[in-house]
């Protein structure tokens, strides 16, 4: 399998080439030549598998630089209970991702969020951490991850790469502005290749330290500066798998149909979603979810996607939706403009100098019901009622992300087949907002208990770019 730049102007390269990598040369997305079809004898086989034995079989579709031996040996040390062993009670964690029926057959919760940082992240990021550690040992390389966080997607990094060989993480968050429940989850690893730097500042000066830092050409090849962001092609193609796995879950046989109800941010999750629906699982709607930041919503109910500046981008209680444009959105429009670079090229042109662009009034819209998207928004009043009325109705406990998804569904549900919600974060990483909602604390797995207890590493430091290029340097 090949993998091609959405902007047509890179040469393809295999998959362990952009596993390492960020954006193609071209300033594009990769993407693979073409997505293998799955024929109806391999869903019935595969409905059966385990979770790593249906992402062997998955994965090695679209990965075939390395050994399949070695694949399958990873993504069994990767996808096992002891790894996504943090559920709520009365869940599977065999299952890797469990569902859960709020309404027999008709409303379930995709548990997703049952890793270690108790987030959807969990599910790519352990096994990019994975990936990267069996890569660089047989090309004889190390690299340095350098990354900004608010929370979430830092800790999944660092609890993916933690005690990795040949990798070291320096991973920047906001001196002060992180609940304590994440402070303690980031600052208590214990292992030495992690290196937790708090930036006096808010997150927006510590992103705008990695951006200067990695603008340094010559320091990001003399030390191998690299990044685990949300466009790295291996954790869209790890997400695949639960799709399938949550479809084989809800439904009896493969003539059945399923609705998957997506919150929504960068697009990489419901990404993975597309994808699966392009190889033939039998999703008959990927139902989008936002936030009060609906970049997205307003693109699949006008035809128009017309990114925020930072001003118009709000601080919500769904922070991790919280996004001014969609960085994997672009990955959909090369098929929805049927893979056509220079088209990508010609609206990216103006996505990148900071405009909109409108297919309403291009051949492309026609396109566009095919995909078989529908989408919705909620905001902080929707949150607090879904909260409240999902514990009231049903005894569950969900996350404000997975709220803005519960909100959607049920309001695009059309009666005639299973909807799953994907359930992106438990309620423990989010106390305040459901204390707003419920008056009281979220439920923690039991796992987590006592965690802002433990001793925690953690440097202050200035948000200077120099002196954080001088710290890396000296911990080679
Ligand atoms: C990252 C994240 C999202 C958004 O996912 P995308 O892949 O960016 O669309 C939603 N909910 C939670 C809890 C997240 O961490």
């Amino acid at each position: 399998m090949r993998y091609l730049s959405t902007r047509g102007r890179s040469p393809a390269l295999s998959f362990c080439d952009i596993l390492l990598g960020g954006l193609a040369p071209d300033g594009g997305l990769y993407l693979p030549e073409a997505y293998p079809r799955v024929c109806r004898a391999e869903l019935d086989a595969w409905r059966s598998l385990s979770y790593a034995d249906l992402a062997f079989a998955l994965l090695s579709r679209y990965i075939d630089d390395i050994p399949a031996g070695n694949l399958r040996a990873l993504l069994a040390k990767t996808y096992c209970a002891k790894t996504y062993a943090f559920t709520r009670p009365g869940s599977d964690a065999a299952e890797i991702t469990p569902l859960r029926w709020l309404e027999k057959d008709r409303l379930g919760l995709l548990e997703l969020s049952n890793g270690p940082t108790l987030a959807f992240k969990d599910m790519a990021m352990q096994l990019l951490g994975n990936l990267f550690e069996h890569v660089l040992e047989k090309r004889g390389e190390t690299i340095n991850i350098l990354g900004a966080t608010s929370g979430d997607t830092g800790s999944a990094a660092e609890y993916a790469l933690c005690g990795k060989r040949n990798v070291k993480v320096f991973m920047l968050s906001p001196h002060g502005k992180m609940s304590a429940f994440q402070r303690a989850q980031m600052y208590s690893l214990a292992d030495a290749n992690i290196f937790n730097i708090a930036v006096t500042g808010m997150f927006d000066a510590a992103q705008d330290v990695v951006k200067a830092v990695a603008g340094d050409a010559a320091f990001k090849a003399r030390y191998r500066i690299g990044m685990v962001n949300s466009i790295n092609w291996a954790r869209v193609l790890a997400q695949i798998v639960y799709y399938f796995k949550g479809y084989f879950a809800a439904t009896e046989n493969n003539d059945q149909q399923v609705a998957f109800c997506v919150p929504s941010g960068n697009f990489g999750n419901i990404c993975a979603g597309h994808i699966a629906r392009q190889m033939g699982l039998p999703i008959a709607r990927l139902i989008l979810a936002t936030n009060e930041n609906d970049v997205l919503d307003e693109f699949f109910r006008t035809g128009v996607y017309r990114p925020r500046g930072a001003a118009e981008t709000r601080v919500t209680s769904s922070p991790s939706m919280d996004i001014s444009k969609a960085s994997n959105f672009e990955r959909f429009v090369f098929d929805l403009v049927d893979r056509d670079p220079a088209a990508v090229r010609e609206l990216w042109a103006e996505v990148d100098a900071g405009k909109s662009f409108d297919l309403s009034a291009t051949p492309h819209i026609g396109r566009l019901p095919a995909f078989a998207f529908v989408s919705g928004k909620s905001t902080h009043a929707d949150r607090l009622n879904t909260i409240r009325r999902a514990f009231a109705d049903y005894g569950v406990m969900i996350d404000p992300h997975t709220a803005d998804g519960l909100k959607v569904a049920r309001e695009q549900a059309t009666g005639d087949m299973p909807v799953l919600v994907l359930e992106t974060a438990q309620p423990a990483k989010f106390g305040d907002t459901l204390r707003e909602a419920l008056g009281r604390d979220p439920e923690r797995p039991s796992a987590l208990a006592g965690l802002e207890d433990l001793p925690q590493k953690v440097e202050v430091m200035a948000a200077d770019a120099d002196a954080i290029k001088a710290y890396i340097a000296q911990r080679q």
